[in-house]
C-alpha cells in the first residue's frame, strides 16, 4: 500500500484533498502499520537501556528514511502539491532530554534497531518535557513544552503496575514508541506514565505543586531541584522509572523461561548515568518477593547491571540523603543498608562506601560495586576516571573499567539533515557508507580533486542559505550567508565556556570599533538552554543576548560582526544549524567535557573544530591530524594540577592582560547596561573576577589567536575544502553503530540478528 492509498483508506479522500494536519495523522498511522512485524531479533538475552532521558527529536522523516520510504512519500506528496518539509513542521518535538546524555540514548536506540540487536529502551513519559525556552527582555523564560497530541507516536499498551511509595501507591501505564532502524528492523522505547497524572496542576510558566506526587510525577523532566521538594520529586520519578522497568524485565524473562536464578542469561541492563541506579536494590527486592534469599538475589543482580558514567563534575554525581529515600521509598532502605554493610565489611576504605559520612547514598558507588561494568564515554574521560575520579574503585575492580567512545547516528545527522552532502557522497563512493560508516574514508582519494572540493564548498553555501531562510521564517533573525558561520550549540554551562566565546565577541567588537575590520564578516551563533535555577548560566545568556542587540544596533560594527542567539535550541534546530557550520566551537575546559557529541555531528558535516584537548576532541584530533583541526588551551593534566594546587586567582590574569581586562570590563560598561540589566551583568562580572571556576582567563589569549588563525585559514577556500574533506572522511569512527557494536562485544554479549532486508 502506498501512503496515498493509506490516507484514502483513513480519510476517504486522497492526499490532494487533505489538509496538512490530516496528512500528518495519516502518515503516522501508515508508518506505525509499516513498522509492525519488523521487530528485531527475539533472542534469549535482551538488553534494557534504562535512561531518564531520550532526546529523540521529531520522528516522521527519520522513520520514513529508516523504512526506506522517504523519497517515495516525498514524491507522492509533491505530486499532490504538498510538501513533506511543511508537514513535518506540524510535528511537535518532544523535549524528553536535557542535552547530550539524552540524545546519546536516542542515537543508541537507532543503532540497536539498525543492527538488529535484541534491546529496548526504558524511560518516562514526561508530558511537558524539559521546557521550551523563550527570550524576553534579553532573559530566558521557561514555558511548558506539551508534545502529546491526540495523534502521536505513542501507543498505549495494556501493561500497568501498582507502584508503592512511602505512605501511598500509584498506578502506572506503559506507552511504547516504535524505534525504526535503518533497513526495517524495529525495537521499542517503553515510556512509563502515571495513570493519575493531572496536567491542570501546572500554573504559571513551569511551576506546579511539587507535593502532589500522585498527580505530578510525570509532568516534567528534572523539575527545578533547587529546593527540597524538587529533590524528593526526582527520587520519586527515579523509583517510578526503575520499579516499572524492573517489573517489565522480570515479566519478560519469566515469560521466556527464566527461573530467576539465571536472570543474567536473559537480561542485561545498561544504566545511563546514575539516575536509574535504584534498579539494583529494586530488582533485589522483587527477587526476594519471589522467594530468593537476599544472598541469592544480590548474586543474581550483580551479574545483570552495567553502568555508564557521563561526568566528573562533582555536583552532577548524585548523592541522596538517606532520610529522603526513607521517606519516598522505605522498602529499599533495608536493602541499601545491607549492600552498604557488605561493602564496608569487605573494604575498610570509607572512600568506597555506599553511604558516606553525611549519611548520603552515593548512587555511582552502588553501580560500581554491584555492576559488571563501568564505562566512560571517551578515551580521555575513561583515563581520568581510572586515574583520579574513580581511582579508589579502579584499584579494587580494574577489570570492570572500560571505554566506549560515544557516537551519533548517521541516519539523522547526515542522511536526513544534510541530503545534499549525502547524495554527493553517494555519487563519489557509492551507497556503502550508509551501512558501514567507515567507508567514508574512501573520500580521502579526492583530496586533490578541485571539482570535488569546489562541490563541497557549494554544498556548504547551499546549507548556509537554507539556514538563513529558516531562521528568518521561524525566528525573525537575519544572517549574512556570505559571512563565516561560527557555531556553539549545547547546554549552557560554565564548564562549556560560552562565556569565553562571548569574551572573544567583545574583543572583536572593540577591535572593529577601533578600525581593525575582519577580512570577511563573521556570524557567531549560539543556541543553549540554561537550567531554570542556574543563575550564572542565565546571566551568560543575558550577556549574549545583550551583545546581540548592541552589535545589531551599531551600523559601524554590524556589517562585520553578528551575534545570533537562536531561541529554544533542540534537535530540530540542531539539524538545521549543524550542516551550515564552518567553525565548530568545542571549547570546554580540558578534562570537564566527558565526550561531547555535537563535535562529531559538526565534523561529519564538514565543519572544522576549534577546540580544547578535551573529551572526544582528542580522538577527533588524532584521526584528522593537527593540520585539520584548531586546538588551543591548557591540557587536562595542567587543569587537573591547577585545581589540585588550589591556587588559581582569576584576577591575576585580568590584571596582567590589558586585552582581557578590556573585554571583561566591557560586560559592565554603559553601552551594555543600556540594553541589559545591571544586576545580571554585574553578577557575571564579579563571578569571573572573583572565581572563574572553569578557568576561562588562562585560555583567553590562546583562544583569540587560534580563532583568528582559523578565520585566516578560511580565506584559502581550496585549502579549507581539503580540511572539510579530511574531517568528513574520518568521521566514520563516530558512528553510534560502532559504539553499540563495542557495547555488545564487550559488555552485553547479545546474539546479533541475521541480516534481513
Ligand atoms: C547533540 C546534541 C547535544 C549535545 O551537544 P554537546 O555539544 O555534545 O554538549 C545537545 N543538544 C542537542 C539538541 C543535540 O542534538
Amino acid at each position: 500500500m502506498t501512503a496515498n492509498e493509506a490516507i484514502k483508506k483513513q480519510f476517504g479522500r486522497g492526499m490532494d484533498e487533505c489538509t496538512n494536519e490530516e496528512i500528518y495523522i495519516g502518515l503516522l498511522t501508515y508508518i506505525k502499520e509499516m513498522a509492525k512485524e519488523k521487530e528485531s531479533s527475539q533472542g534469549k538475552k535482551k538488553l534494557y537501556y534504562i535512561s531518564a532521558e531520550f532526546l529523540i527529536g521529531k520522528l516522521l522523516s527519520n522513520n520514513l528514511i529508516n523504512l526506506g520510504l522517504y523519497d517515495e512519500v516525498r514524491d507522492e506528496l509533491a505530486q499532490c502539491g504538498k510538501s513533506l518539509a511543511e508537514i513535518e513542521e506540524l510535528e511537535p518535538e518532544p523535549s524528553l532530554g536535557n542535552g547530550g546524555l539524552g540524545r546519546l540514548a536516542a542515537c543508541f536506540l537507532d543503532s540497536i534497531a539498525t543492527l538488529g540487536l535484541n534491546g529496548d529502551g526504558i524511560g518516562l513519559n514526561y508530558h511537558f518535557g524539559l521546557f521550551r525556552q523563550v527570550f524576553e527582555h534579553n532573559l530566558q523564560k521557561e514555558v511548558p513544552n506539551p508534545w502529546i497530541t491526540p495523534h502521536s507516536w505513542l501507543t498505549r499498551t495494556d501493561k500497568s503496575y501498582p507502584i508503592h511509595f512511602g505512605g501511598f501507591s500509584v498506578q502506572s501505564r506503559m506507552y511504547d514508541i516504535d524505534v525504526m532502524g535503518y533497513g526495517n528492523r524495529t525495537t521499542k522505547l517503553h515510556l512509563f506514565d502515571l495513570e493519575s497524572v493531572d496536567e491542570s496542576l501546572v500554573q504559571e510558566g513551569i511551576n506546579f505543586d511539587k507535593s502532589q506526587i500522585e498527580r505530578n510525577l510525570t509532568l516534567f523532566l528534572y523539575p527545578d531541584d533547587s529546593d527540597e521538594k524538587g529533590h524528593l520529586l526526582r527520587i520519586y520519578q527515579q523509583y517510578f522509572m526503575v520499579s516499572n522497568g524492573a517489573r517489565l524485565i522480570l515479566d519478560e524473562c519469566i515469560a521466556k523461561g527464566s527461573n530467576l536464578y539465571d536472570l543474567a542469561d536473559y537480561a542485561v541492563i545498561q544504566i545511563n548515568d546514575t539516575h536509574p541506579t535504584m534498579v539494583i536494590p529494586e530488582l533485589i527486592r522483587l527477587l526476594m518477593e519471589r522467594g530468593l534469599l537476599i544472598d541469592e538475589a544480590i548474586q543474581v543482580v550483580s551479574k545483570v547491571c552495567a553502568y555508564t558514567n557521563h561526568t566528573i563534575l562533582a555536583e552532577a554525581l548524585e548523592k541522596w540523603p538517606l532520610h529522603f529515600l526513607q521517606q519516598a521509598v522505605p522498602q529499599l532502605i533495608p536493602i541499601i543498608l545491607e549492600l552498604n554493610n557488605r561493602v564496608n565489611r569487605k573494604y575498610q576504605d570509607p572512600a568506597v562506601s555506599i553511604i558516606n559520612q553525611d549519611n548520603c547514598v552515593c548512587m555511582a558507588h552502588m553501580d560500581i560495586h554491584y555492576g559488571i561494568s563501568v564505562n566512560g564515554v571517551a578515551a580521555l574521560h575513561t583515563e581520568i576516571l581510572k586515574q583520579s575520579e574513580l581511582n579508589h574503585f579502579y584499584r579494587l575492580y580494574p577489570e570492570k573499567f572500560n571505554n566506549k567512545t560515544n557516537g551519533i547516528t548517521f541516519r539523522r545527522w547526515l542522511l536526513y539533515s544534510n541530503p545534499e552532502l549525502s547524495a554527493f557522497t553517494q555519487r563519489l563512493i557509492g551507497p556503502g557508507f550508509k551501512r558501514d560508516a567507515m567507508e567514508l574514508e574512501k573520500l580521502a582519494a579526492f583530496s586533490q580533486d578541485t571539482a570535488v572540493l569546489g562541490e563541497l564548498l557549494s554544498i556548504k553555501a547551499k546549507r548556509k542559505e537554507i539556514l538563513r531562510d529558516y531562521l528568518r521564517r521561524t525566528q525573525n533573525i537575519c544572517v549574512d550567508e556570505n559571512s563565516v558561520f561560527d557555531i556553539q550549540v549545547k547546554r549552557l554551562h560554565e564548564y562549556k565556556r560560552q562565556q569565553l566565546n562571548a569574551l572573544y565577541v567583545i574583543h572583536k567588537y572593540l577591535e572593529i570599533k577601533s578600525g581593525r575590520k575582519p577580512i570577511r564578516p563573521i556570524t557567531v551563533f549560539f543556541g543553549a538552554k540554561a537550567a531554570p535555577a542556574y543563575t550564572i548560566a542565565k546571566d551568560i545568556i543575558h550577556l549574549i543576548l545583550c551583545l546581540s542587540q548592541l552589535i545589531g544596533q551599531d551600523p559601524e560594527v554590524r556589517p562585520y560582526l553578528n551575534v545570533v542567539m537562536a531561541e529554544n535550541y533542540n534537535v530540530t534546530l540542531a539539524e538545521k544549524l549543524i550542516p551550515a557550520c564552518d567553525i565548530s566551537e568545542q571549547i570546554s575546559l580540558a578534562s570537564k567535557e566527558a565526550s561531547g557529541t555535537s563535535n562529531m555531528k559538526f565534523m561529519l558535516n564538514g565543519a572544522i573544530t576549534l577546540g580544547t584537548k578535551d573529551g572526544a576532541n582528542v580522538e577527533i584530533a588524532q584521526l584528522v591530524g593537527p593540520d585539520n583541526i584548531f586546538t588551543f588551551g591548557d591540557s587536562s593534566q595542567q587543569v587537573i594540577e591547577r585545581y589540585a594546587k588550589n591556587e588559581y586567582v582569576s584576577r591575576n590574569y585580568y590584571e596582567r592582560d590589558p586585552q582581557l581586562k578590556q573585554a571583561v570590563d566591557f560586560i559592565i560598561s554603559q553601552p551594555m547596561k543600556a540594553v541589559g540589566s545591571s544586576e545580571h551583568l554585574e553578577r557575571l562580572y564579579h563571578e569571573l573576577l572573583s572565581k572563574d571556576w572553569f578557568m576561562t582567563f588562562p585560555d583567553f589569549q590562546d583562544y583569540l589567536h587560534t580563532k583568528d588563525k582559523a578565520l585566516a585559514a578560511y580565506e584559502d577556500r581550496m585549502h579549507w575544502a581539503k580540511m572539510m574533506l579530511a574531517n568528513i572522511s574520518k568521521a566514520g569512527f563516530f558512528s553510534s553503530d560502532r559504539t553499540i557494536l563495542q557495547y555488545n562485544q564487550e559488555i552485553w554479549h547479545l546474539e546479533s540478528a541475521p541480516e534481513r532486508n
